[in-house]
């Protein structure tokens, strides 16, 4: 693996960087520019080297099959994926002006590249702009590879989709024989993630903590989790798939009928290693101004009209015994609605749990118990917070390979 930092000879090279820049906008404005922030060592990097960096990014969904059926969304999609603000404030963070092109392709965009000086800037429009992008369009990887003579992968978050930018042009490039490489974001998640997943003997116990919505999205991760972890906690909507598999009422609670079976299966196998609620906080609303009550699993079931959006307080207690034991937790997945102030007390005790076990060496993949961490300001009590949500799962789930990242090694 060549890193930003080994590459060598960059003077007045022109380096393709695909950074992600996906950041929430709204009307216009960036609401939090931690992602911008995230690809400044590489690209400071870069500058020093005195490359010439032309930087690729996606923004937002766009939906070309839209084309048809509903072009008022396509072009909403399209407005809202501009990404002339983020040129801005990359600017304001680098203290040095960046080229903005406002295109994909074509002649301006070559000229602006042609003009490039030695350490500075350019960034290019929406890749997604471009309907062969999420195919992987070999023509498409062509005109941009024909950009750049070197390149570095910067965006974790997008290393799941082999796309043209994110696989398509490193494959060319690679093949022309030139370097190849990944930055500083990606070379710390690849670490980081890693470990999870070939998992040392004193990395162990080894825990890990699923929760979030859906059993569904998450059936490869919890087989890979099972195979390598001691234990694994569930909670959040999920657990009720499980705790409905084995018997127990879940009333209103979100659960997921086709995949009782899987369930089931899942938790016998696993033999002793799933750890599910023992309780739970029920309400018969979702709204904010509800009453809320503590269910214990087992003695009484959940009744008609009610569902569980938290894990209760015996949970809470098990699931930190469980945190102070181990070596090395993975954490994907909030215990419970934490997005409302009724429902946020199992998420929080995990993030306590972990503050608390000093010894371990403690990982969060996942997009909304991220934002949970952040929310509750325990960023710093982990060893490491994946920027890319369904990157770092996808990484776990294929033994430490995604297809953006593979194809620069
Ligand atoms: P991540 O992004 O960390 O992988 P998910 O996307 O799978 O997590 O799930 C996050 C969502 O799950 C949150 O919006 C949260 O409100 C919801 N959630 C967690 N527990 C429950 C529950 N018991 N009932 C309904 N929704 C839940
Ligand atoms: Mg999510």
């Amino acid at each position: 693996m060549l890193t930003v930092k080994e590459m060598n000879d960059l003077e007045g090279k022109r380096v393709i960087v695909r950074v992600d820049f996906n950041v929430p906008l709204k009307e216009g404005t960036i609401r939090d520019d931690n992602r911008i922030v995230q690809a400044l060592p590489t690209i400071k990097e870069l500058i020093a080297k005195g490359a010439k960096l032309i930087l690729m990014s996606h923004l937002g969904k766009v939906q070309h099959k839209l084309a048809k059926d509903d072009p008022a969304k396509l072009a909403k999609q399209i407005k809202e994926g501009n990404m002339a603000p983020v040129a801005v404030r990359l600017g304001e963070l680098l203290g040095k002006p960046v080229a903005f092109v406002p295109e994909t392709r074509g002649e301006a965009l070559v000229e602006a590249v042609n003009k490039l000086q030695n350490g500075d800037v350019l960034l290019l429009q929406n890749t997604r702009y471009e309907p062969g992008e999420e195919k992987n369009d070999t023509e498409l990887s062509k005109i941009w590879a024909s950009l750049g003579d070197a390149f570095v992968m910067d965006a974790f978050g997008s290393a799941h989709r082999a796309h043209a930018s994110t696989y398509g042009i490193p494959e060319i490039l690679k093949a022309e024989g030139k370097p190849v490489a990944v930055g500083y974001l990606v070379e710390k998640e690849i670490a980081n993630l890693t470990r999870c997943v070939d998992v040392k003997d004193t990395d162990r116990p080894y825990i890990a903590i699923l929760g979030g919505l859906k059993v569904s999205d998450k059936i490869k991760v919890i087989d890979s989790l099972l195979k390598k972890c001691d234990k694994v906690l569930i909670g959040g909507a999920m657990a009720f798939t499980f705790l409905k598999a084995l018997g127990h009422s879940a009333g209103d609670s979100p659960v997921e009928d086709d995949q009782l079976a899987y369930a089931k299966n899942c938790y016998l196998k696993a033999t002793g290693k799933i750890v599910l609620p023992v309780d739970t906080v029920v309400t018969d609303s979702f709204d904010p101004a509800i009453r809320t009550t503590v269910q214990t699993i087992g003695t009484a079931s959940i009744p008609e009209g009610f569902q569980g959006l938290d894990v209760g307080p015996k949970t809470r207690e098990l699931f930190a015994s469980e945190i102070a034991k181990a070596k090395m937790i993975f954490w994907n997945g909030p215990m419970g609605v934490f997005e409302q102030d009724s429902f946020q007390k199992g998420t929080l005790a995990i993030c306590e749990a972990v503050a608390k076990n000093e010894k371990a060496f403690t990982v969060c993949g996942g997009g909304d118990s991220a934002a949970a961490i952040k929310q509750f300001g325990f960023v710093d009590d982990f060893s490491h917070v994946s920027t890319g949500g369904g990157a770092a799962l996808e990484m776990i789930e294929n033994d430490g390979h995604l297809p953006g990242i593979d194809v620069v090694l």
